[in-house]
């Protein structure tokens, strides 16, 4: 059993009570980076640390913080990222549930970090019960004097609102959560200037996904060498929640070290292949990620390795696939995911995703033709000129479809019809 840092107070039926945080040694980091710790102070830990953002870009957390200047003006804002949408990621609301008061500590030093007295916790509107959840210890952490007015008497005001999404995938786009905070249409800004720079109502942001956040007290409770020792290898740093779904016995969220290989996740924690299946492909961090073939069976999962390999570990959502999964009609359903949630605002995104999506659909259908994968290619080239990285994320199951599985895709367009359906 790899050490439990986020999940360690997880509990089968209910979540972890303010008290039974506490007793673990909870609001500790936050009362000792108050008293004793500078802004400075504590971005250096969390840099040392290594701490990458969880969300799926794994910018450093604490280089995030230093963008923001000492003159820089008052109020200044954390945003906490709940809007969880990527497909098959589902381990911010497993940690909501499972210990909410990690976030709101997190949230806390966060604030202290770069000076900011606001913290907003936007939230997808399906997560109705961690909403609640979250709302509810909000209050208990108040009542408790860990947020509000002159926390534990250290001169420094904090609090928190819970603000529900709009409900569509862009929201959550890093950028685009401003926009819908201030009441606009949440299309993403091109930086720069950075959020920490001008972000909510122009005014100094950080905006920082949910696990990244419940990183942070852990990371000042025990210091930055002790972070950088939960990862298996010198790339990684920390442990992360995979979400592993798809056909393995035990879909569910595993807190791992970072550096764990790909092979040891399937088969020492989610049980294995379901019976029957032969593993095909993965998508190792949700659907904005490449499918890995077979041969990255044995990966090492942290963000350098596998971006060294070619690939992105994003949100850390594995989706497996089994020798019985048209790839295709995969892929294709993931597009149309896409083509449903861009915000429209520019061309290659708005018209290039759909055109993708019924190139896919024709092939699908049995309607394909050899043309049609050098028009996809061509199409999934024109996706980076969009205007935020939401189109060549949606870009990249495509593109790792034509890479490694074109015999599949051209078994469909020579047979005229869905080898995995006519079979
Ligand atoms: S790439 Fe898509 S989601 Fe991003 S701004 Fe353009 S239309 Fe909107």
């Amino acid at each position: 059993m790899h050490p439990q840092v986020l999940l360690k107070n997880r509990k089968p039926d209910r979540i972890t009570t303010l008290e039974e945080y506490r007793e673990g040694g909870g609001y500790e980091a936050m009362v000792r980076a108050l008293k004793d710790e500078t802004h400075q102070s504590i971005q250096d830990i969390l840099m040392d640390a290594g701490l990458l953002g969880r969300g799926g870009a794994a910018f450093p957390m604490g280089q995030k913080l230093s963008t923001v200047l000492e003159n820089a003006p008052y109020p200044r804002y954390v945003v906490c990222n709940a809007d969880e949408m990527e497909p098959g990621t589902f381990k911010d609301r497993v940690m909501i549930h499972a210990d909410p008061h990690q976030l709101i500590e997190g949230m806390v030093i966060a604030g202290c970090a770069m000076g900011a007295a606001h913290g907003l916790i936007f939230i997808r509107p399906e997560y109705e019960n961690a909403a609640r959840i979250l709302s509810r210890e909000v209050e208990n952490a108040r009542q408790a004097g860990f947020l509000g007015k002159a926390i534990m008497h250290t001169g420094f005001d904090f609090d928190i609102v819970v603000h529900r999404s709009g409900g569509r995938y862009i929201c959550g786009e890093g950028t685009a959560i401003l926009n819908a905070l201030e009441g606009k249409r949440p299309n993403p800004r091109k930086p720069p200037p950075f959020p920490t720079f001008k972000g909510l109502w122009q005014l100094p942001t950080l905006v920082q996904n949910v696990e990244t956040l419940c990183c942070v007290p852990h990371v000042i409770q025990n210091g930055a060498d002790w972070f950088r020792s939960l990862a298996l290898t010198p790339e990684g740093a920390g442990t992360k929640i995979f979400s592993i779904s798809g056909r393995v016995r035990r879909p569910g969220c595993y807190e791992l070290p970072m550096g764990i290989k790909l092979s040891e996740i399937i088969e020492d924690y989610a049980g294995g292949m379901c019976e029957g299946s032969e593993f095909k492909a993965c998508l190792p961090g949700g659907t904005s990620t490449q499918f890995m073939p077979a041969s990255m069976y044995h990966a090492v999962m942290d963000f350098k390795s596998l971006e060294d390999a070619g690939y992105r570990l994003g949100t850390g959502a594995i989706i497996v696939f089994d020798q019985n999964t048209c790839l295709v009609g995969a892929t294709l359903n993931m597009i149309a995911f896409f083509v449903r949630e861009s915000c429209g605002w520019c061309t290659p995104c708005r018209e290039g995703l759909p055109y993708i999506r019924d190139l896919l659909q024709r092939i699908e259908n049995g309607q394909g033709e050899p043309a049609f994968v050098d028009r996809l290619k061509e199409m999934c080239d024109h996706l980076p000129r969009a205007y935020c990285a939401f189109a060549p994320g949606a870009a990249a199951p495509v593109e790792s479809l034509l890479e490694h599985f074109a015999d599949e895709v051209n078994e469909h367009i020579e047979k005229k019809a869905c080898p995995f359906k006519s079979s």
